[in-house]
Formats: C-alpha cells, sequence, structure tokens
C-alpha cells in the first residue's frame, strides 16, 4: 500500500465530486486503471472501509492522482461520508493501479465509449492522457447522465479534438438540444462508425454494463472487441 495525503476537493456536479490526492511516492499509473482506496473510520457499516476506485486523472498531471465519486442522495455508506469528510492533509492508504481497461497499443483501432454516468471515470483518464501527449484516436464517446448537472467533465472532454461527443440525458430541459431518454445499445449501434473493427468500451454501475454487453454481443459485436469496466455498489 502507498501513502497519500488528501490535497483538495473539488465539486463536480450534483453530488459528485473529485478528491486530489499527493501520494508519497510516484504511483506508475495507466489511463483507465483502479486503486483500492482505505479510509479507516468509526463504526464503519457493513460495506466497509476499502473501496474501488477508478483513476479519473492522467499520468501526466505530474505529483498528483484524482477519484471521482458520486454520494448517494440517500443511505449513503459509512465509506463515503468519512471520505467526503475528510479534511485537507488527511493521509490515507492507496494500493498501486491494476485492470486492464486500458487503451489499445495499435492506435489505428476505432473506439467506442460507453459511460453510464460516474462510469465516465476511466474515460476521462484515457482522454486526458491523450490531450496531454497530443496523441490522436478516433474516438466516439456515448455518455449518459440522468440530469445535466451530473454530466461531469463534459466541457473538458468536448475539447478534445477527434473526440465525436454524445451526451444522452434523462431528464434533459426542455432547451437541450442533444440526445435524450436512455442509453441504448440499437441507437448507438446504428450511431457506430466503423461497426466491424470499432473496440467498444463499456463503463457504469454493474447491472447497466451487463445489459450492454449481451446485447451488443446479440446485435453481433464480436465479444474480443467488447472491452467492460464494472462498477458493483450502485443499485
Ligand atoms: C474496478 C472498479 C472501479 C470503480 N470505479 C469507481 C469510480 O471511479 N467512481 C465511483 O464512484 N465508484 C467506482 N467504483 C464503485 C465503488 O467501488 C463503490 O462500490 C461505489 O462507489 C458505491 O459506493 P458505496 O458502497 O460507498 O455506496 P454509496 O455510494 O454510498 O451508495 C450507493 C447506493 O447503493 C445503495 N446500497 C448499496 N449497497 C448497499 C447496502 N449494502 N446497504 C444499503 N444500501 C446499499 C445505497 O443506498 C445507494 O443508493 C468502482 C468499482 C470497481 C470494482
Amino acid at each position: 500500500m502507498n501513502e497519500a495525503i488528501l490535497d483538495h476537493v473539488k465539486h463536480e456536479g450534483h453530488n459528485i465530486y473529485t478528491f486530489w490526492f499527493r501520494p508519497e511516492k510516484k504511483i506508475d499509473q495507466i489511463a483507465g486503471q483502479f486503486i483500492e482506496v482505505h479510509v479507516p473510520h468509526t463504526n464503519p457499516d457493513s460495506r466497509g472501509i476499502r473501496r474501488w476506485f477508478t483513476i479519473s486523472s492522467s499520468s501526466t498531471t505530474k505529483e498528483l492522482l484524482s477519484i471521482t465519486t458520486k454520494m448517494a442522495d440517500k443511505n449513503g455508506s459509512s465509506f463515503k461520508i468519512a471520505l467526503r469528510a475528510m479534511a485537507k492533509g488527511h493521509k490515507l492508504k492507496i494500493s498501486d493501479p491494476m485492470g486492464d481497461f486500458v487503451l489499445p497499443k495499435d492506435d489505428s483501432i476505432p473506439l467506442v465509449f460507453i459511460a453510464g454516468g460516474i462510469g465516465i471515470t476511466p474515460f476521462h483518464s484515457m482522454i486526458t492522457y491523450l490531450k496531454d501527449k497530443q496523441e490522436k484516436r478516433n474516438i466516439q464517446l456515448f455518455y449518459g447522465a440522468r440530469e445535466l448537472d451530473e454530466l461531469v467533465f463534459a466541457n473538458e472532454l468536448k475539447q478534445f479534438e477527434g473526440l465525436d461527443f454524445i451526451p444522452v440525458i434523462q431528464n434533459a430541459p426542455t432547451n437541450f438540444k442533444g440526445q435524450t431518454g436512455f442509453l441504448d445499445s440499437k441507437k448507438i449501434l446504428e450511431q457506430i462508425k466503423d461497426k466491424r473493427n470499432a473496440r467498444v468500451y463499456i463503463s457504469g454501475p454493474e447491472p447497466m454494463v451487463e445489459k450492454f454487453k449481451k446485447e451488443f454481443e446479440e446485435l453481433g459485436i464480436n465479444k474480443n472487441n467488447l472491452v467492460c469496466d464494472y462498477f458493483p455498489g450502485y443499485n
């Protein structure tokens, strides 16, 4: 485990916060990977004192590393309450990064990113990395959120050249110009430009990712072209 200090917290949208940490030693991260975060606190609930979080920042941001998470509207865990209450300078433990939800080495592969809500975190890391490295990739990002103010990182993401940014909002305001309703596998498939070669990355709450994986397979997307990142614990 590595020691890290809470540097600052940023409010991103409705109940969504980014926690910026300063690790004691350099952490080697590949964009899209996750860490385990330990937050010891008094009277933890049955869900305990550890959680996995995707690193929402990129290794191109020197000295700091971030996670971004959503606080529950009700029945939030003691873990998240303790995390939110943490003062600047608080010390905590984080694991080394792990996971293979990362960009393919071959930069000619067209990429389709599908994010359900807070599932945007690995894509934010990858896109920040590509932008900072001035690497171009062909990416379509379908980003579903309940409300417009839960569409975090939208302004930053939109500025990435080569990214086709497609927000899909459930409760969209009447003047919203984009797509509305729920993310829908059939509709997404219709919009994928290179269905045969696209590598489709799906990230979000576990039931959503399971559903999309199954539907895309049924719709004929090759299993080897589906890459999934499941966030358990959201219902
Ligand atoms: C590889 C990986 C990467 C991840 N990356 C992220 C990330 O980038 N950002 C992120 O936010 N999460 C991420 N997660 C999920 C994260 O680890 C937590 O599971 C999630 O944030 C839910 O946190 P929580 O359990 O503290 O619940 P809360 O956020 O406090 O609550 C979530 C909801 O679940 C309900 N709930 C769930 N379990 C119970 C229970 N046992 N009793 C009562 N109510 C319950 C709550 O009422 C609430 O509505 C990731 C998980 C994995 C495995």
